[in-house]
């Protein structure tokens, strides 16, 4: 089943810039698609797109067989995690990561399995001021999984920090997208990073798809 499908989408800022140019592309349920690609060449845009934040030029967002174009973000049950997350400081881990439950049944053991799948069952109680760099981007990780949504969205997740803790995370971010099933878009500058964690990697280039492939056959190229 496809997931998400890009059909011939084009982005064209109002001051001339091609962003995007006629990108078509599928990723399947379930899977993690890395997007790669150097500085300017798209990357956010085509998840903005994909988040409803920006609107097609031309071409559409389809989730599964849907149009989505029309749809509010909040319509598309998307969740989106980028470099600089936002933890409300004065609440624990757990608030956090409950927040966007805010008072549903069943929160409390929803908490308690986005954190035991990230690891941070023992740091429920601790406020982001006591986190390190690593443990508070999973924090916002698992807050944006506790909703469960359709597509998972991150932009340069693990850009900010230090080299250890980035080649620490990678295994992390994937094994954690793999358990929870859920279909990722990942977009990142850094190949290490893309072939590690991705089940297939789209290369772009000026707004324009290179290639799309399994890490193997982009890496053989
Ligand atoms: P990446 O995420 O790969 O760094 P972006 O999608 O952010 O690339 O940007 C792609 C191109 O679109 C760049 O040339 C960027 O300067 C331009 N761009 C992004 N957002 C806007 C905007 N709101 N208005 C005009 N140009 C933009
Ligand atoms: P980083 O290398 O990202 O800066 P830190 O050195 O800040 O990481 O944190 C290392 C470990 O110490 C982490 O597990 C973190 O949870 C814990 N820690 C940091 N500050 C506090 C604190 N004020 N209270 C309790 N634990 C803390």
């Amino acid at each position: 089943m496809t997931a998400v499908r890009l059909d011939h989408l084009g982005k064209v800022f109002d001051d001339g810039t091609v962003a995007v140019d006629d990108l078509s592309l599928e990723v399947a349920d379930g899977e993690l698609m890395v997007l790669l690609g150097p500085s300017g060449c798209g990357k956010s845009t085509v998840l903005r797109l994909v988040a409803g934040l920006e609107t097609p030029t031309t071409g559409h967002v389809r989730f599964g067989d849907r149009i989505v174009d029309a749809l509010h973000t909040r319509d598309r049950n998307v969740a989106m995690v980028f470099q600089h997350y936002a933890l409300y400081p004065h609440l624990t881990v757990a608030q956090n990561i409950g927040f966007p439950l805010r008072s549903a049944p069943g929160v409390a053991e929803l908490v308690a399995s986005a954190a035991a799948r990230l690891g941070l069952s023992d740091v429920l109680d601790r406020r982001p001021a006591q986190l390190s760099g690593g443990e508070r981007q999973l924090v916002a990780m698992a807050r944006a999984l506790v909703r469960q949504p359709r597509v998972f969205l991150l932009d340069e997740p693990l850009a900010h920090l230090d080299a250890g803790l980035r080649a620490e995370l990678r295994g992390e971010v994937a094994a954690t997208a793999r358990r929870v099933g859920v279909t990722t878009l990942y977009v990142t500058h850094d190949q290490v990073e893309a072939l590690a964690v991705a089940d297939r990697v789209a290369v772009l280039r000026d707004g324009v798809l290179q290639q799309v492939g399994t890490p193997g056959e982009v890496y053989d190229d």
